[in-house]
């Protein structure tokens, strides 16, 4: 859209004094920052009305994107600049006499996610906007987010996320398009005169499903999708009136997310949840489409369901039910639909993140779901049987140990199954998925993950921006696989060095905004290491740790090297006991090195506590070094790899998830890769011959710093030090720390050399930058949409010009 600073500066006035009756001047911060929401809304609406408009007319094929959580990070300048009047209105409040930033900066963070899962599927939605994909997103509207994260003597506290105590300015609240999803009770199948089975429910509990919906802008191009967001509320005119304590048990379904990134956490009010979104989902879906068609016949043809993860996984024996219960189609008919529609992304690598349900909580809370569940079972089973034996069909049906099995049910009920990474979804092949690839080879793809530049780059790194625009023009915001121009000026000395200080300036930033959270004074000229991603075993931070911990020793032992600032971002899940162990040693050590003048001259740590989409955008500007130093073969795909990557960090990294596709990328020359590969790890595991008191035992540095867990010299962490220790050494080390920690070490150094050289490093960075476009989730989505969804993008614009 266009608007001028004069017209905005007037609307802006007008639309704040109709709002406070007051003027500018006398508004506080959060005020203005309603006022601008408004204001930007109202921009919103037109675009999105014609969006939704226009794709019912030409019948367009609708994606519905299934997630239960999405972290949208901010939505304020994200819409500003998609709608392309982000320039307009900094002008103009910084002629008012107002800091932009400020304005910004009031503004909530709705954490309605964990982590990488939820921040991908807000990626997407952005994407699908952004290249003309008629893309929709269904979720949970959580009243309280992910905990919001303290530090307390070093450890971690919860404290509750009330992210919308000032309201949400960006949702529409849709009662009109409420549906009822019942739970509990029993099902009795009666045979109707029409010789269908009609089924009736008997006592079940209803909760009434009331969307929220947020408007997903496209970038420059006039389309506005729907994330439409689920609220529990009581039924109303039920005949009943219902007590304080039963609404208040409906209302628990959307009250709060669950903290929990990688572990299925076998509690009922999360399954219910899963039923509530997806079951609303579904039925809101069936009935937009059965408004304009007279069958379900051609529903196939306009409607794709995508389910990321298998948390809303039961959208496969719902949609079933629909379609035979509600509209009377056969289950032949349903099945060959449902699987045409459906398609299931896989996260994980660890077996104990798979989800399974105990079959005796899951058919008391949706029995009807389960009766077609068995019979999904049954038929599988019958078919499969005969070819594949007892054995192997036992072992992946959807009914198995008394546990419904959740990545089974997905992928037998899906079309498409893919991994995040190509690595991933090989190991999904090879492992966690292998018998069903036997059965289904075809359904089987990768689709590495990706990541939108507008918000890591555009917005989250000015300094950068402007110095590209000056260099290749503006092309890269609208097409980042532009960035590959900067590969020209690999040898412009000047370019370089312009390179280095717009890396300075994101540091003297991220400097003052350490010193605010954590009063740390921080030297911006050191080099700044960056690890920032929920705190997992896995993840290995606690490689990092030690790492930093021999280099504590070393510089005691008199030696000097290069300046280091360690920047941590990391959750636990609440229940997660070691990952919060680790966080006390991460924060007694960040007090140790910090603490001691000889040390804190090279070395110095900060832990910034309630990492999340806000903060990662003010962090990744900054950073030198990105740390993506998982054990091979555990992290699917992994995005803030490519995050830091766009900003110039130079990866740090075992060959795991999309860090392959970075070195691929970048070469070899561009990236600091260790550690053991995945074939060496799965090749300790099948010989069982890991031992990892031999490299305690051979390698004297990483005997000392280990040793520092437990010698007294970190003050605090007496049971922390002593269990980590003893994770290490008597539990011998699951996650190949020791192994990796030697070369991990001489990774380390040789980043340490090369930062001597400004140049040679910014040459490796710019190299980063130019190839970080292939990471837009605007391309990820586009592969999607061929591969799996076949549905094509179009913009209005597309239409002018045919
Ligand atoms: C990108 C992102 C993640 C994912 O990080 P990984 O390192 O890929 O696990 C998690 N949390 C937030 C807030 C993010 O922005």
């Amino acid at each position: 859209m266009s608007l001028t600073k004069e017209q905005f500066i007037t609307e802006f006035k007008d639309i704040a004094l109709k709002l406070y009756a007051a003027p500018l001047d006398d508004l506080s911060t959060q005020q203005l920052y309603q006022a601008l929401a408004l204001l930007t809304r109202s921009y919103i609406g037109q675009p999105w009305a014609e969006t939704k408009k226009r794709y019912d007319q030409e019948e367009t094929k609708q994606v519905f994107y299934f997630s239960i959580e999405f972290l949208p990070g901010r939505l304020l300048q994200s819409n500003l600049l998609n709608l392309g009047i982000l320039s307009e209105v900094e002008a103009g409040l910084n002629e008012l006499g107002l800091r932009p930033q400020k304005i910004f900066d009031a503004e909530a963070d709705p954490g309605l996610g964990n982590g990488g899962l939820g921040r991908l599927a807000s990626a997407f939605m952005d994407a699908m906007a952004s290249v003309g994909m008629a893309g929709n997103g269904n979720g949970i509207r959580y009243q309280y987010g992910l905990f919001k994260q303290a530090f307390v003597n070093g450890y971690q506290v919860e404290l509750p996320d009330d992210w919308m105590r000032n309201g949400f300015a960006w949702e529409t609240r849709k009662e009109n398009r409420a549906v009822t999803v019942k739970f509990g009770g029993w099902v009795e199948l009666r045979p109707s005169r029409s010789g269908n089975l009609r089924v009736i429910y008997h006592n079940t509990d209803d909760v009434l499903a009331v969307p929220y919906d947020v408007a997903m802008v496209g970038y420059h191009n006039q389309v506005v999708n729907n994330l439409r967001l689920w609220s529990a509320e009581a039924p109303i005119n039920a005949g009943t009136d219902f007590t304080l304590e039963q609404k208040e048990r409906i209302n628990q379904i959307t009250q709060i997310l669950y903290p929990d990134d990688s572990d299925a956490s076998g509690k009922q009010l999360r399954l219910r949840q899963e039923y509530f979104f997806t079951s609303a989902g579904i039925q809101s879906i069936v009935r937009h489409y059965r408004r304009t068609h007279n069958s379900m016949a051609g529903f196939a043809d306009r409607v794709a369901i995508h389910i990321n993860d298998t948390h809303p996984a039961m959208a496969i024996p719902e949609l079933m039910r629909v379609l035979m219960d509600d509209e009377h189609v056969s289950w032949d008919e349903a099945w060959r639909i449902t699987l045409k529609v459906m398609s299931y992304t896989n996260h994980t690598l660890l077996s104990e993140a798979l989800e399974v349900w105990p079959i005796d909580m899951f058919s008391g809370m949706v029995p009807r779901i389960y009766q077609i569940i068995q019979e999904i079972d049954r038929r599988f089973r019958l078919v499969f049987v005969p070819q594949f034996g007892q054995a192997m069909i036992d072992r992946i049906a959807p009914l198995g140990n008394g546990q419904v099995r959740m990545a089974y049910l997905a992928s037998i009920g899906s079309h498409a199954i893919n991994g995040v990474a190509p690595i991933h979804s090989e190991l999904l092949k090879k492992d966690v998925l292998h018998d069903l690839y036997q059965i289904f080879p075809e359904r089987f793809n990768n689709k590495t993950n990706g990541i939108t530049p507008r918000r890591w780059i555009q917005i989250g790194d000015r300094p950068l921006s402007h110095l590209l625009d000056k260099k290749i023009g503006t092309t890269w915001r609208k097409n980042p696989l532009a960035l590959r121009q900067l590969h020209d000026f690999a040898d412009d000395t000047r370019f370089l060095d312009d390179l280095n200080a717009a890396k300075a300036e994101n540091k003297r930033a991220l400097a003052k905004y350490i010193d605010q959270v954590v009063h740390v004074k921080v030297d911006p000229d050191a080099i700044f290491d960056v690890q920032i991603k929920r705190l997992h075993a896995y993840k290995r931070q606690l490689l990092h740790v030690l790492g930093i911990l021999d280099a504590y020793l070393a510089i005691k032992r008199g030696e000097k090297r290069p300046k280091r600032l360690h920047i941590f971002g990391a959750k636990a899940a609440p229940s997660y006991v070691y990952a919060k162990e680790i966080i006390k040693v991460m924060n007694a050590v960040a007090d140790l090195v910090n603490g001691d003048p000889d040390v804190s001259k090279y070395l110095q740590v900060v832990f910034l506590p309630n990492y999340g989409v806000t903060m990662a955008e003010k962090i990744i500007p900054a950073a030198d070094i990105s740390e993506q130093i998982s054990t091979a073969g555990k992290e699917a795909s992994g995005t803030s790899n490519m995050k830091l990557m766009s900003a110039g960090a130079l990866t740090l990294a075992t060959l795991d998830g999309a860090n392959i596709e970075i070195k691929d990328a970048v070469g070899d020359d561009n990236v600091e890769i260790f550690g053991l590969t995945e074939e060496e790890i799965a090749g300790y595991y099948q010989r069982g011959d890991y031992h990892a008191r031999d490299f305690y035992d051979q390698d004297p540095r990483l005997h000392a710093a280990l040793d520092m867990l437990v010698n007294g010299q970190i003050p605090g962490i007496e049971t922390e030090g002593r269990d980590i220790f003893n994770s290490l050494l008597t539990y011998n080390d699951e996650y190949f720390v020791l192994a990796d920690f030697e070369s991990y070490l001489a990774a380390n150094e040789r980043l340490d050399k090369l930062y001597q050289q400004p140049r040679i490093w910014a040459k490796k960075a710019l190299a980063n930058i130019a190839e970080s476009g292939r990471f837009s989730a605007d391309f990820t989505v586009q592969r999607y949409g061929r591969e799996i969804w076949h549905v094509v993008a179009k913009t209005p614009e597309d239409d002018h010009e045919a």
